[in-house]
């Protein structure tokens, strides 16, 4: 039996740990429509500099290309009992395309995960997120336990925020900020746009009942069981 998940969340309310776990309970691949199209970023085709452009210019990808990316990776072989779909679909129209494509396979999405979260706690959560080139990672505000330091520090050229500086403990090493969450202003229009584009997918997918609320503000484990009580209804 086939099993397609929507994983809808705010960033930072925990969606890469939850997709993985989703992955390794059930076996069905993540798919995150920004991963394809930054997985195009070598390829020089007419489409895949079109999508590098929206991209870099932070727009949405047209909703034809953005299906037919899905429509290629729904039809690789890891994909036939389903997926766990991440950034998509971001519009109403995607929605129904998708509806559509699974019911012309004999399937169906089976639940929309909506992992809520304050928006501040967002905030914090990317704002706060420090970590190192092996991978660690730790965050100012929530788990500090492990880092050496963690101060802010003027740029030589004033520019705010000002940089966090922060060292592992263990390893001594620097740890850094993503480049997209050292602005605190691109912190907040993403939060911002998640919400104004969110709101109609939601209403899109509850009034056909599919979505499942899941509190995000708890642990990792917490949530994964709540995920895994959600998909069990479902069937
Ligand atoms: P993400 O990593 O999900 O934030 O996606 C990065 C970028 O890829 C977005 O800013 C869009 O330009 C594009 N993108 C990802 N998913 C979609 C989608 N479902 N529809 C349109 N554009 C998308």
């Amino acid at each position: 039996m086939s099993l397609y998940i929507i994983l809808m969340g705010v960033q930072g309310a925990g969606k890469g740990e939850q997709a993985k776990f989703i992955h390794e309970r059930y076996g069905i691949p993540h798919v995150s429509t920004g991963d394809l199209f930054r997985a195009m970023k070598t390829r020089e085709d007419e489409l895949a500099k079109r999508v590098q452009q929206i991209m870099a210019e932070g727009r949405l990808v047209d909703d034809a290309t953005t299906n037919e990316v899905v429509k290629d990776r729904l039809s690789q072989p890891d994909a036939q009992g389903g997926v766990i779909f991440d950034g998509y679909p971001r519009t109403p129209n995607q929605a129904a395309w998708l509806e559509n494509y699974l019911a012309e396979m004999g399937a169906r999405i089976d639940a929309v995960l909506l992992l809520e979260l304050d928006l501040y706690t967002a905030f914090k959560r990317a704002f706060g997120r420090v970590s190192s080139a092996s991978g660690k990672t730790y965050n100012i505000y929530f788990n500090r336990d492990g880092l050496r330091q963690a101060n802010f520090e003027d740029h030589p050229e004033k520019a705010y925020p000002p940089r966090l500086i922060a060292v592992d403990a263990e390893t001594g090493e620097t740890l850094a900020r993503r480049p997209d969450d050292a602005s605190a202003d691109a912190i907040l229009k993403r939060i911002d746009t998640f919400v104004a584009t969110t709101q109609p997918l939601i209403d899109y997918f509850d009034a056909k009942n599919l979505v499942k609320r899941i509190p995000a503000d708890q642990s990792i484990e917490a949530v994964s069981a709540a995920i895994e009580k959600a998909i069990q209804e479902t069937k």
